[in-house]
Parts: C-alpha cells; sequence; structure tokens
C-alpha cells in the first residue's frame, strides 16, 4: 500500500543544512498498523508530514497505492489527498464550527450534495459515538471527544490511509486507550491502512503490527512489536 524508497528530507535554514531523514526504506501493506517511534526531533513528524506532501521530499520515492506522490501535480496531488486522512495532536477542528459541522467541511469541500452529506455526517457521528454532541462546539468538548471529531473527519471521504500524528498525546491514559480502541475498531471494519508516529510506546504495543524506530533521521529498527519489545 505504501513503499517508501530512499528518502530524503534536508532543511535549509539561515544558509545551514538539516538533514531531518536520510536513507529511509519502508514498506507498508494493506490494512496494517504501523507505528513510527522516537525521540524528539528523531524525524518523525518530517516523515509523516511526508506522507500527504505537507513536507516535500529533498529526494525519494513514497509510492502510494500504486502512485508516487513526489511526482504528482498539484491538480493530481489535491485528489490523491482524498485517499490520505490525517489526524493531529492538536485536533485541528474548525472553532466556528460544531461537531456535525466539522465533519461535513471535507464533504462540502469534496462537492458531496447537501442530503448526501447529512447521511454520511450521521454515519459518521454514530461510528465514533458523538450522537450527543452532534451539536456542541469545539470548546464545549473534552479532549477525547475532539479527537474523535478529528477521526471522523479525516475518514470522512473513505479514504485508504489514516495518517495520525501523536493524536493521543494531548490525552490522559484512559482517553488515550479509548481512542485506540476506537482506531482498532476503524482499522477493523474498514481496512484501513494506519501509520502513526508517536514517542509514546505504550500506544505502540497497544495498537501496533509492526513498527520501525527512527533515531536521527533514520531507521535504527524495523520489526513486528513482538520482535522488537517483548523481554528476552
Ligand atoms: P520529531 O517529529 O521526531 O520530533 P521532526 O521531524 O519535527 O522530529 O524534526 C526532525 C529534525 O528536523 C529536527 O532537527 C528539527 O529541528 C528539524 N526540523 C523540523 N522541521 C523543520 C523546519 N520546518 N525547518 C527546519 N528544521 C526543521
Ligand atoms: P513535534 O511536536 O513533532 O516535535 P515541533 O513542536 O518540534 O514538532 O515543531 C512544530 C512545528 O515547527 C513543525 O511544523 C515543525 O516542522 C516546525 N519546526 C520544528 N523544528 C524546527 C526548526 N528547527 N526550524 C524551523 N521549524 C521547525
Amino acid at each position: 500500500m505504501i513503499k517508501v524508497d530512499n528518502l530524503q528530507k534536508v532543511y535549509q535554514t539561515n544558509g545551514k543544512s538539516i538533514v531531518a531523514l536520510e536513507n529511509i526504506d519502508l514498506e507498508i501493506t494493506q490494512g496494517e498498523i504501523f507505528g513510527i517511534i522516537g525521540y524528539s526531533g528523531a524525524g518523525k513528524s518530517t516523515l509523516i508530514r511526508c506522507f500527504n506532501m505537507l513536507e516535500t521530499p529533498t529526494s525519494g520515492n513514497i509510492i502510494i497505492d500504486n502512485q508516487d506522490i513526489t511526482r504528482l501535480s498539484t491538480t493530481q496531488l489535491r485528489e490523491k489527498r482524498k485517499e490520505i486522512g490525517m489526524i493531529f495532536q492538536h485536533f485541528n477542528l474548525l472553532s466556528a464550527r460544531t461537531v456535525r459541522g466539522n465533519i461535513a467541511y471535507p464533504l462540502e469541500i469534496a462537492g458531496m450534495k447537501k442530503a448526501d452529506i447529512n447521511k454520511r455526517v450521521d454515519e459518521l457521528i454514530h461510528l465514533v459515538g458523538l450522537t450527543n454532541q452532534a451539536d456542541s462546539y469545539p470548546a464545549q468538548l473534552s479532549g477525547g471527544q475532539k479527537q474523535r471529531v478529528g477521526i471522523a473527519r479525516a475518514i470522512a471521504n473513505n479514504p485508504k490511509v489514516l495518517l495520525c500524528d501523536e493524536a493521543t498525546s494531548a490525552l490522559d491514559p484512559k482517553t488515550t486507550l479509548s481512542i485506540l480502541e476506537l482506531l482498532k475498531d476503524i482499522n477493523r471494519r474498514l481496512g484501513l491502512t494506519m501509520v502513526l508516529i508517536t514517542h509514546e510506546m505504550e500506544v505502540i504495543k497497544n495498537i501496533c503490527d509492526r513498527v520501525a524506530v527512527i533515531d536521527q533521521g533514520q531507521i535504527a529498527e524495523l520489526g513486528t512489536v513482538l520482535q522488537l519489545f517483548s523481554q528476552p
């Protein structure tokens, strides 16, 4: 589903080069929950942002569902991004819109008809368990409820891939577990491929099939959670 080939990212700031990623090779299979863990500054955000071209790689290729996203035109990329949903640590909700309005937003952008939007939003609100909060504004929601909105919005257009950028890092341990359960449920029901970055080992152990440890911009280790993190 996702193939990363010799990816490199160098930032240029004030005449200085910062190598954020180098020699990254990865294959993530359809339906897999793939984790990327590492310390702050290791390159996790840069890597996951390359998966939807929020960052442009300096060199290398990223093939998602048979299409090299590093070689798409602006128009092609806009289409491709519908296949790639993303959720964020700080949720990034629209504060002036209700839960319903936030979830409807990507469907409006996609040009869906009003009646179809209402139907789809109802389904999504039910799926993420926010039936009683449908008309609330983000400021009225708990952190976990906000992330449920983020998840519903991210999967509204039926993406093939869901990118999770520190999706539980702003949440307490109990809420973290409930969000991970929701993500697992969505993975099972929809067969969505998930890539998540985190600095929290517990998240990786709870949800991931395989994991890459990233250190100073390179993959230090790669394997199943059992292979990497079980006690000898
Ligand atoms: P992580 O997500 O693991 O904390 P990042 O991908 O944010 O790591 O950062 C990797 C490296 O790239 C760090 O050295 C960071 O300072 C640098 N970096 C990240 N974003 C930028 C940017 N926009 N400009 C310059 N350097 C950046
Ligand atoms: P994270 O929570 O993933 O570690 P940061 O808080 O380090 O992210 O970075 C937040 C934002 O700042 C990101 O968009 C990142 O690209 C940017 N950034 C990170 N490091 C630098 C840097 N050294 N120079 C410029 N921008 C940076």
